[in-house]
């Protein structure tokens, strides 16, 4: 079958692959429809590695998935042929001790659609286990399913902020992960979230919605703005979104006493942040890698109306047109939230 093979940093074809599509007693098989292009895709495609992730074999690119179920296992159980779907793309030992515990996403055996040395989904049809594909509603769109895996990255981190209802949050960083960890945090009970960026046509996309407020910090200090909404007080949330190491200057001048620092945005280097500041306030810090036990939750979610991912969807490119798409995706340009790319049916 043709796929999109990132055959070495820089070099992408659309070429033929071999790859087994056995089907086991658990698994489902499915044929891709949309495929969302991530900034960890772009990434090895531009620099040939994340961290110790490092393409020394082609490698099929695309883990952002939505599909219809075509063949299932002998001891499948809750979907059919002909269901429509979202995969998790994170396959983790479940006898693993992270999976026991219910934190498979850190389980050190992940394997994981489009890192390295494991195939990602730009091709015709995948083989993925019953337990980490999700049945989409009528209501959910194929691009929307393919939008589950991106906000449940916004869904994790929400989950681990604890928030309480009315709490007021603060996203530093407006990219596709900034957008949809504001939207998680509004369904989760925030009261209202402040977005920053120095990028004006990425804050007009997030303050679209309702109870996000876009705060430009070429034009206003983003400080004064959350003390100015807060009596001085400071926001319940920090949910650091951009992994720019500038973020961290300040970043607690921007809570209140006790409240949460959430990272999320993961910086190229080691960051350094100050300690004595964090103490002072006892804040709690969380971090967030990947996701665990959110994808269903994301899907109801998008399926009630409380979260509308699809002004996210800014572009939608053919199969025939991926190397296109990854080249647009590699601009960067600050209207494009979300390219997604749509296998022949
Ligand atoms: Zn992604």
């Amino acid at each position: 079958m043709k796929a999109l093979v990132l055959e070495r940093k820089g070099e992408l074809s659309l070429r033929e692959i071999d790859l087994p599509l056995d089907v086991g007693p658990r698994d489902v098989k499915i044929a891709i429809h949309t495929v969302g292009v991530c900034g960890s895709d772009v990434h090895y495609y531009t620099h040939g590695a994340i961290g110790s992730f490092v393409v020394r074999e082609p490698m099929v690119l695309g883990h952002e998935a939505a599909g219809t179920v075509t063949e299932i296992g002998a001891e499948v159980a809750h979907l059919k042929v002909g269901d429509r779907v979202c995969m998790e793309p994170g396959v983790p030992n479940m006898s693993s001790r992270a999976s026991k515990l219910g934190i498979y996403n850190v389980d050190p055996d992940v394997r994981f659609w489009a890192t390295p040395p494991v195939h990602g989904v730009l091709m015709p049809e995948v083989v993925h286990p019953e337990a980490f594909t999700y049945k989409l509603p009528d209501a959910v769109s194929f691009g929307e399913g393919a939008m589950v895996e991106p906000f449940a990255v916004g869904m994790q981190a929400a989950t681990r902020a604890r928030i309480v209802p009315g709490d007021v949050a603060v996203v530093i960083g407006c990219g596709p992960i900034g957008i949809m960890t504001a939207l998680a945090a509004l369904a989760g009970g925030c009261s209202a979230v402040f977005i920053s960026d120095l990028s004006a046509p990425k804050l007009a996309i997030a303050a679209q919605y309702p109870g996000v407020t876009a705060v430009n910090i070429t034009e206003a200090s983003l400080q004064e703005t959350i003390l100015a909404a807060t009596d001085g007080w400071g926001a319940d949330i920090v949910f650091e979104a951009s992994g720019s190491p500038r973020a961290y200057q300040g970043i607690f001048d921007l809570m209140r006493p006790g409240g949460a620092l959430v990272l999320v945005g993961l910086p190229v280097e080691p960051v350094a942040f100050d300690i004595p500041a964090s103490i002072f306030k006892e804040a709690r810090i969380e971090t967030v890698f990947r996701y665990a036990n959110n994808f269903d939750r994301a899907v109801n979610l998008i399926a009630s109306g409380k979260v509308d991912l699809k002004p996210l969807i800014t572009d939608t490119f053919d199969f025939t047109d991926s190397i296109a798409a990854f080249d647009r995706a590699a601009k960067g340009l600050p209207e494009d939230v979300k390219i997604q790319i749509r296998m022949p049916s």
